[in-house]
């Protein structure tokens, strides 16, 4: 069994969708969002938010510095970036100002 799942069952949930839907985890998530000013990390999108763990070390019983908000792109993005899961947010994040940064190509007109 995983550690997430372990976690999990011993705070007497069965699946994380299950805890996903418990009131613990809604007021955490609500609070997460509150402190986020309901704005995307990455992005700073304000649709389709979502509360991402950066790590479940402390699942069940999360910190404030264990969630950040992301938005639904984001979220995705974050997950399917390779490497170290605690860093995805950030490094998520570092890659979509870069992307602002650099301006689109001007036309040249003869
Ligand atoms: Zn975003
Ligand atoms: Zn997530």
């Amino acid at each position: 069994m995983d550690e997430r799942l372990a976690r999990l069952r011993a705070f007497g949930f069965v699946t994380y969708e299950q805890y996903l839907r418990s009131e613990i985890w809604l007021a955490r998530r609500s609070r997460a969002l509150q402190v986020s000013g309901w704005v995307c990390f990455c992005c700073e999108d304000t649709d389709q938010l979502d509360v991402h763990h950066i790590t479940y070390q402390r699942l069940c019983q999360e910190r404030p510095e264990d969630l950040v908000v992301l938005c639904r792109y984001c979220h995705r993005a974050a997950h399917r970036l390779p490497g170290d899961p605690a860093t995805a947010h950030l490094r998520l994040r570092d890659r979509m100002r870069g992307a602002q940064d650099h301006q689109p190509p001007r036309q040249t007109t003869l």
